[in-house]
């Protein structure tokens, strides 16, 4: 095959808000064109397209959320909305006038014919149909109508949809990812292509504007590859040369089904409400279909570009796993330098915590921030997407911890072993003069040797009593960050609790 300029497509229909599935199809075709510009062919381009002919599946909204989707991931366009181009316009909705043209020159040449059938005639036919149990489907009635026949059904003002007609035969295209595919033809009705108010239905756009927009390649998901076959015969009535196809397989669930809401079905956009990071999304989404090789899984944006290839995408199904995804994206989490990451988490913090917010320690500390950039760190190592940040600093920002006191009582601990501990622990801490992290491990190892105990069983006594939580960061670094007061504060309340416990 001759080497020739890559142009390939994200062709959304506005339809709802684009979730996994679309934008991995949206990815695979921007590294496509972003590779083939690296790599020694020539510039590669990535186009956006927005198929917006089905006016009464329009989601209001949905063109915007698009865009930001594709802005949020980084995934710029080089034609398309906003952005213009050479081969506009790019909504669907103003080339109606090119669609019309195309589908009067299949008229005229003997691809297509006007239909006249009424919906009742084709709702009965569709019920006599599956009555017996045959397969649905258009029964050619207008196929082979004479001119005056035509003319009988202008003349009363019926205004006629246009129908392709299916050629006998098979029909064999071949595709990048499985090779050949052949569909035999008598499985393919005689679809319309324009609709009576002058729309044309998703398979004639399509095709016409691969052909205008010189697509070379249509990466597209799996569920379209049925509508292929359609799509080489109407370029052939056209004279049109087809792209190139790959069809991505599916991406499943973890129990193999299609996937749902609960499974990644769920809107981009939600991600980032959730605080995924979109470097984690853009390396999630990359290994779903495709892989560098079979070992590794955190690749960034730029090596993903640089060795991107078709050859690599995989034949079967990929499976979403949203565990993996919430690993990657801590892994990216641990990336980031601490400004960054207490930057991106703030609004996490002041949505999830509005109430806690107005607590003194994150007042008094001499600036709030600064306080806030002493806790970052220590949630950084923990946090799996931001939206968990309030959860698990929480307690940095209660005055008055809720726990249960049997928390206090773990493997081991006796109410009498758990009160002396305390008891010793907090006079120590008092007279402790710098409250810093090593000062605090310095006084608090020999501490558990001193009161006989495993340094497990202080230290998990003291990070109940500071955090009210059995897992949380690092002890020393925890307690240096609550400061003095609050410590001793929240060992008081620990010992009050113990008094009352009934055990
Ligand atoms: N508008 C179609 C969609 O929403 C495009 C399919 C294709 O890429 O051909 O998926």
């Amino acid at each position: 095959m001759p080497m020739t300029q890559v142009r390939v497509r994200y062709a959304p229909s506005p339809t709802g808000y684009p979730h996994i599935g679309n934008i991995r199809t949206a990815l695979f075709n921007w590294l496509f064109a972003r590779h083939s510009s690296e790599s020694i062919m020539t510039k590669g381009s990535f186009i956006l397209r927005i198929e917006d002919t089905d006016m009464t599946r329009k989601v209001e909204g949905a063109v915007d959320t698009i865009l930001e989707s594709l802005r949020w991931l980084g995934l710029d366009w080089d034609e398309g909305p906003e952005v213009g181009g050479d081969f506009g316009p790019y909504f669907q909705s103003q080339r109606l006038n090119l669609y019309q043209s195309a589908a009067k020159q299949m008229i005229e040449q003997g691809y297509a014919y006007p239909c006249y059938c009424s919906p009742e005639r084709l709702d009965e036919l569709r019920t006599r149909q599956m009555q017996r149990k045959q397969p649905t489907g258009y029964d050619r009635h207008c196929r082979d109508l004479t001119l005056s026949e035509r003319s009988h059904f202008e003349e009363q003002g019926i205004i006629p949809v246009v129908r392709f007609k299916i050629p006998p035969g098979k029909t064999t295209f071949r595709d990048l990812i499985r090779g050949n595919v052949t569909f035999s033809n008598n499985t393919l009705d005689d679809f319309i292509i324009l609709k009576s108010d002058g729309f044309p239905t998703y398979h004639l756009a399509n095709v016409v504007d691969d052909h205008l927009m010189q697509i070379s390649h249509v990466l597209r998901a799996d569920e379209w590859l049925s509508s292929t076959p359609r799509h080489i015969l109407m370029y052939q009535s056209l004279g049109y040369e087809p792209p190139l196809f790959a069809h991505l397989t599916m991406i499943m669930g973890p129990d193999h089904t299609k996937l749902s809401k609960r499974y990644g079905a769920t809107s981009l956009i939600e991600y980032r409400q959730q605080g995924y990071l979109p470097e984690a999304i853009i390396n999630f989404l990359a290994l779903l279909g495709w892989s560098l090789d079979d070992k590794t899984t955190i690749i960034s944006r730029e090596d993903l570009i640089k060795h991107f290839s078709l050859e690599r995408l995989s034949k079967t199904a990929a499976v979403f796993d949203i565990k993996k995804l919430n690993w990657m994206n801590g892994v990216y989490i641990r990336q980031l330098s601490s400004e960054e990451f207490t930057q991106r988490a703030l609004p996490f913090l002041e949505n999830g915590l509005p109430h806690e917010m107005e607590h003194p320690l994150y007042h008094n500390a001499s600036t709030g921030m600064d306080y806030v950039s002493q806790i970052a760190p220590l949630i950084q190592e923990r946090v799996r997407y931001l939206a968990e940040v309030p959860e698990l600093s929480r307690f940095f920002f209660t005055e008055i911890l809720e726990y249960d006191t049997t928390l206090l009582l773990q493997k081991g601990m006796d109410k009498e072993r758990a009160t002396s501990a305390l008891q010793t622990a907090h006079e120590r801490l008092s007279i402790l003069s710098s409250f810093d992290a090593s000062s605090l491990e310095e006084l608090l190892r020999p501490l558990a040797v001193e009161l006989n105990l495993k340094t497990g069983e202080l230290f998990g006594l003291l990070r109940v009593a500071t955090t009210g939580q059995t897992a949380a960061p690092p002890l020393f670094q925890t307690m240096a960050v609550l400061g003095k007061e609050q410590c001793l504060k929240r060992i008081a309340l620990a010992l009050e609790k113990l008094l009352t416990a009934t055990s």
